[in-house]
């Protein structure tokens, strides 16, 4: 960090400084200016980048779309939902891994989705410009950061190298993979040493998709002659991705002739599609060990990387923003103590640890270019398939510690399912609203809540729900027995979500409940270390 230059020609002041209008930047912009934030977006870039890197996501984040008014049924031209397997073949076609990616996830969207980013920017990026409470800064770089106890300011460099300020209470770092936020917070990384070429190719398809035999249409071709990924790029589109050969160079890889010869084997020929871009990536796995440095925090790739075979790497850097955006927004209003904000790395680092761990053993099943190992990995794992011992099943993604309770549920992932209100039914969110929620099995358990609990509640702006018989004020009656199926398989009698979907905890009683409440009410005053 260094000092401002001088010749400065504005200087502008906001509760949170975003670097960075990505997929990440956007989210977390809406999330705090719609909460009244005053947020400044600096991003370099003068217009939207046009090409896709992400194609998917899963139900998790379709509900985080649902919450700023984006639900994925919202998007039929550009998001499609997925109803199949994802299968890994051998060279011979033979299947070595079926994932099953059929039906609705437990947060009530298709567990899979895949979408046309661009398309799902423009949208997002018309939500934030449309909230008066934040300004985006296009063409200017971040290339300075001072900060002191009250603030943190960011010099601003503009194209034709005029220079402006940003001072604010937080900046957060949404500045991708080089992130220059990172350097400041000087945080090490932890990087799995995986480094892999491949040839990401997007198209517009002109076909009719039946004239191609993409079934099922998410799959990876295991061949160690070409291991390829071909899955959907949302609806009318495809994606397909080539892994480099040790005998090739990026460049030979990287040159549209190449694209078009590895195409097509797979019928596909300029008159069946549009070569919208092709372009090499090199795939990575690591993450930062430090996500805050007083006010600078960091979200997205900034923070973690991961190869895309699972889809992830967004989606994580979603998460990131939904987690970070709440806990903002307490401090940022006075009602919780900025130590909330030291568990944001902890809870994250753990969460996405999980997610990159799962991609990396994805991507070593396929990034295998020797004929004999692929050949000793296709006799494995065809013998695991027909044992049925693959794949072995994941334990669910935990946030690490933080801002949450030790006990059955806390750190896990809240569901989402149907409810009737009375004047209306749907998914709970659709329903009740989105937020904090403390959800009760039976509408007696109220009468557990002190008027200290139910202020302390009210004042979070978390609403208190109980399951009961008949819908009616603050109750719900769950249609498909979801959530009491649900909260018998946590040993609970009630489940306390924070607004990031996340569980503050459970309480397996009536007592438990008002011990689960003064958790809740030290916590937010308290820093990290003294939660668990
Ligand atoms: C081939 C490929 C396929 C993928 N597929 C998937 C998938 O299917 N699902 C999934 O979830 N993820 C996927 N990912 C990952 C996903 O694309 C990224 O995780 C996601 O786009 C990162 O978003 P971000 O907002 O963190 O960063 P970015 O999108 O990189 O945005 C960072 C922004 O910061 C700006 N910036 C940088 N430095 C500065 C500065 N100093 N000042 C101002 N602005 C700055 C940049 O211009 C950029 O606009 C894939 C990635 C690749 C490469």
């Amino acid at each position: 960090m260094t000092g401002i230059h001088e010749d400065v020609i504005e200087r502008l002041t906001a509760d949170v400084a975003i670097v960075g209008y990505g997929p990440v930047g956007r989210l977390l912009a809406l999330l705090l200016g719609r909460s009244g934030k005053r947020v400044v977006v600096v991003e370099r870039q003068p217009k939207a980048y046009p090409l896709p890197r992400a194609v998917h996501f899963d139900d998790e984040i379709g509900r985080i779309f649902q919450s700023v008014g984006l639900p994925p049924d919202s998007q039929p031209d550009i998001v499609g939902p997925y109803d199949d397997f994802y299968e890994w073949r051998s060279a011979d076609r033979d299947t070595l891994l079926r994932l099953d990616w059929r039906g609705l996830g437990p947060s009530g969207w298709h567990v899979s989705n895949f979408f046309y980013q661009p398309a799902l920017e423009d949208i997002l990026d018309a939500k934030v410009q449309a909230l008066d409470s934040v300004r985006i800064l296009r063409g200017w770089t971040a290339v300075t950061c001072t900060q002191d106890e009250d603030a943190v300011t960011l010099e601003l460099q503009s194209r034709t190298d005029e220079r402006c300020t940003v001072t604010a209470s937080y900046v957060v770092g949404a500045d991708g993979a080089n992130s220059i936020v990172r350097s400041w917070i000087g945080s090490s990384l932890t990087d799995l040493s995986y480094f892999h070429d491949w040839l990401v190719i997007d198209l517009l398809m002109k076909a009719p998709s039946e004239q191609f035999d993409f079934s099922p249409a998410a799959w990876q071709l295991c061949d160690p002659e070409r291991p390829t990924t071909l899955v959907p790029g949302g609806p009318g589109r495809r994606r397909f991705e080539f892994m480099r050969l040790p005998s090739e160079t990026v460049e030979e890889l990287n040159a549209e002739e190449t694209a078009w010869q590895l195409m097509a084997p797979w019928g596909i020929t300029p008159d069946s599609a549009r070569l919208e871009r092709h372009t090499v990536y090199t795939f990575q796995a690591r993450w930062c060990d430090t996500w805050r440095k007083g006010r600078l925090l960091l979200a997205g790739d900034s923070a973690h990387l991961m190869p895309p075979f699972a889809g992830q790497g967004m989606c994580s850097g979603l998460r990131d923003a939904v987690n970070l955006s709440w806990k903002l927004d307490l401090v940022l209003d006075g009602r919780a103590g900025d130590g909330i904000l030291d568990s944001y790395g902890p809870e994250r680092a753990e969460h996405v640890r999980h997610f990159i761990e799962a991609s990396m053993s994805l991507g070593e099943v396929i990034c295998l270019a020797d004929p004999a190992a692929a050949a000793e990995r296709d006799v494995r794992m065809r013998a695991d398939l027909v044992a049925g011992a693959q794949p072995p099943p994941r334990p669910l993604p935990r946030l690490g510690p933080g801002l949450h309770r030790d006990d059955a549920g806390g750190g896990l992932l809240a569901i989402q399912a149907e409810v009737d209100g009375g004047t209306s039914s749907g998914l709970f969110d659709d329903v009740v609203g989105d937020g904090g929620v403390l959800l009760l099995a039976e509408p007696a358990l109220r009468e557990q809540l002190s008027e200290s609990d139910a202020a302390l509640l009210s004042d979070l702006g978390w609403k208190v729900v109980a399951l009961a018989s008949e819908p009616g004020v603050g109750c719900v009656v769950d249609i498909n027995g979801a959530y009491t199926d649900w909260l018998r398989g946590l040993g609970a009698v009630a489940a306390m979500s924070r607004p990031d979907l996340y569980l503050y905890g459970v309480a397996a009683n009536a007592n438990d409940l008002t011990a689960l409440l003064q958790h809740l009410r030290a916590a937010l005053a308290m820093p990290v270390a003294a939660m668990q």
